[in-house]
């Protein structure tokens, strides 16, 4: 029988760069399954429901909180976020690694349930650089883009929590040393 995946939490400022790190490990590993969140937010330009995201009605959303459809949520600068049970579940059984993309409340909560989930956080190399980015990405009003600014400075104060912390300075460096770090983990669980 294959040996069931690892759960993965990736954390990260928004901006940090964390989305296209993701993107890029997967298309390099194929032992690698992204979680796909449900949330309430609207779609950005360019975002596809059940790619990025699959996009709810706050009424729809909190039908699934009540049905115990989501590994877990939160709420993160006004909209609802979670991760749908199911898809994570299969995935691990079918011994890939799954990967959550989440904010850090979110990601205290699933390492409650799971304490063997791996969690990482990405963080670009500076605070000026954050802003650069959110800034670039130029799909959010200088309002949210503060809002978000305002959320970071919050969840550094969380960092600890995380097992590992990854600078996103160069992107193919950062996808080998997260590919790497993983790699670790199943090593250090297979002698467990
Ligand atoms: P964005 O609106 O930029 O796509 O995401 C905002 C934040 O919500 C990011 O930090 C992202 O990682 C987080 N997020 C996305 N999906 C989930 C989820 O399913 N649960 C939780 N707790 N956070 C999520």
């Amino acid at each position: 029988m294959k040996e069931r995946g690892i759960l993965i939490v990736v954390s990260g400022f928004s901006g940090s760069g964390k989305g296209t790190l993701m993107k890029e490990l997967l298309k390099q590993y194929d032992n690698y399954a992204l979680s796909v969140s449900a949330t309430t937010r609207t779609p950005r330009p360019g975002e596809v429901d059940g790619r990025e995201y699959f996009f709810h009605e706050i009424e729809e959303f909190e039908k699934m909180i009540a049905k115990d459809e989501l590994i877990e949520y939160a709420k993160y600068v006004e909209n609802y976020y979670g991760t749908p049970r199911a898809y994570v579940e299969e995935q691990l059984e079918a011994g890939k690694d799954v990967i959550l993309e989440i904010e850090i409340q979110g990601a205290l909560k699933v390492k409650e349930k799971f304490p063997e989930t791996l969690l990482l956080f990405v963080t670009p190399p500076s605070a000026a650089e954050l802003r650069r980015r959110l800034e670039g990405r130029g799909t959010e009003t200088q309002d949210v883009i503060e809002s978000r600014l305002s959320r970071a400075a919050q969840e550094a104060e969380g960092m600890d929590a995380y097992d590992y912390l990854i600078i996103n300075d160069d992107l193919q460096e950062c996808v080998q040393q997260m590919h790497e770090i993983i790699q670790g983990e199943h090593r250090r669980s297979f002698r467990n």
